[in-house]
């Protein structure tokens, strides 16, 4: 649903209160049952908690399921949004937040479940789970998306087993490689974490959602359906980057979304970055708490790593070694801001989370994989479908950045005239059916870029 942006400089934000919309089905459907799928998994947990607690975690486990069911019943009702109450890092925030959103209305409103933004209502769902959690000591550790984001990983063996069979194949020959045979590699190597952000739980509800085939054989059929394809302008940027100082120190970011066979993809693109010499550092950014059902939090990173070490196949098995090493070195690192799990849109980062912003602005390149921080980068708005980019970013320029993301949610800029309008015509649900993707990317001019990158 393109709405008219040229009326209004920014247009409104997407919402469950245009009934019939994505976010209302979102808000309607999808997520209660992501609430029940957590209220069972807790359920089911119970002789687990019982083990490890005693009657004390039987007790935890009832006083979760009961805020949680709560929270479905608000959520469900369309009440008002409450204020957290568990005294965590963030709680202040996201109360502020609230009271910002309650500024927005006149005083007979209150912020609700199906009249604020989809955004903000998602996201707090998420923090709703773990504030029921962390009410509940014992179990406030208790990670409710672990079984999925775990059977996730095992059901895409096949295709972990072909990437790191691929990638040993690549690294074999690498030294040396002329630039265009590099670029080649690269440009493989990116289509296939593309592709990995296909696996999201978030917007299967938690069901079964794994990579089965090799994700090398599907690149060239996957092609015609990438909408925006900027990935040649990532590779200049990269060698632009290397061209300059005397021992160019290039970083590379990846600002993280799903756990499982994305992640894999994710990791062996920065092996492949730091050894083709592309790359001299990683610095991958995830979530504090878990989130959005799949999203990589830094147990699900380090867990990920240990279980490729592990695994009884030679090449995976090998790339989980050089991933330790590098973590080990420090050449690649691990970040969880609390900012990643705000509500915030990412041109709220530089006011609200100046430290984020800054250490961002230190990057050559940022990755944005996935659906949920495409939204954040365009305010999650419901903007025209020929809006450049850069304008929907609203002045989020802390380096050069890429989005990779498939389609999972009803805003997609930077596209041709009429474009928008014959994929509605072919296929009205091209925008949330997770079958196209965009390689986005956005560079800041050189003024307004940090020293470091220059
Ligand atoms: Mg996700």
């Amino acid at each position: 649903m393109a709405a008219h942006a040229s009326v209004i400089d920014v247009p409104w934000s997407l919402s469950a209160k245009f009934v019939g919309s994505f976010a209302y089905m979102t808000v309607k459907d999808r997520l209660p049952t992501i609430l029940t799928k957590v209220i069972d998994t807790i359920h089911r947990n119970k002789n687990k908690f019982f083990e490890e607690h005693g009657e004390e975690g039987v007790q935890a486990e009832k006083r979760t399921i009961s805020l949680l069911s709560k929270l479905r019943n608000e959520l469900q009702t369309d009440k008002p949004i409450l204020e957290l109450e568990d005294g965590m890092a963030d709680t202040d925030l996201w109360n502020q937040y609230l009271q910002k959103q309650q500024e927005l209305l006149d005083k007979q409103e209150a912020p609700s479940w199906f009249k604020s933004p989809w955004l903000y209502v998602e996201c707090y769902m998420y923090r709703r789970i773990q504030e029921s959690l962390h009410l509940n000591p014992p179990v406030s550790d208790f990670d409710v998306f672990k079984e999925a984001k775990t059977q996730s990983y095992f059901e895409s063996q096949q295709a972990i087993k072909a990437i790191c069979t691929h990638l040993h194949g690549l690294l074999e020959g690498v030294e040396g490689l002329p630039d265009s045979q590099l670029q080649g590699h690269f440009l493989q190597l990116l289509q296939v974490s593309l592709w990995g952000n296909r696996c999201d739980l978030s917007i299967s509800a938690g069901k079964e959602n794994a990579q089965k085939c090799s994700p090398i054989d599907s690149l060239e059929e996957l092609k015609h359906f990438i909408l925006v394809d900027d990935s040649s302008m990532v590779w200049s940027t990269l060698m632009n980057s290397n061209m300059s100082g005397e021992k160019p120190q290039v970083r590379v970011d990846f600002i993280l979304d799903n756990a499982g066979f994305e992640l894999v993809t994710d990791l062996v693109l920065a092996d492949f970055l730091v050894s083709s010499g592309l790359a001299r550092e990683i610095c991958f950014h995830g979530k504090s708490i878990p989130w959005f059902v799949s999203d990589t939090t830094r147990k699900d990173f380090d867990w990920t790593i240990k279980q490729t070490l592990a695994t009884n196949h030679r090449w995976v098995s090998w790339c989980g070694a050089r991933w330790q090493k590098y973590m080990k070195d420090g050449v690649w690192s691990f970040h969880s801001h609390l900012f990643w799990t705000l509500p915030h849109e990412f041109c709220d980062m530089a006011a609200d989370a100046p430290d984020l912003h800054n250490f961002l602005q230190q990057s050559h390149l940022i990755l944005f994989k996935g659906d949920l921080n495409y939204r954040k980068l365009t305010s999650d708005r419901a903007w025209d479908h020929t809006v450049p980019f850069q304008k929907a970013l609203r002045g989020f320029e802390p380096a050069p950045l890429c989005s990779l993301r498939t389609l999972k949610a009803n805003v997609q800029v930077g596209l041709p005239p009429g474009r928008g309008e014959d994929l509605t015509a072919q296929e009205p649900d091209w925008m949330t059916g997770g079958r196209f993707a965009v390689v986005q990317f956005f560079c800041p001019s050189n003024e307004q870029q940090n020293p470091r990158r220059k």
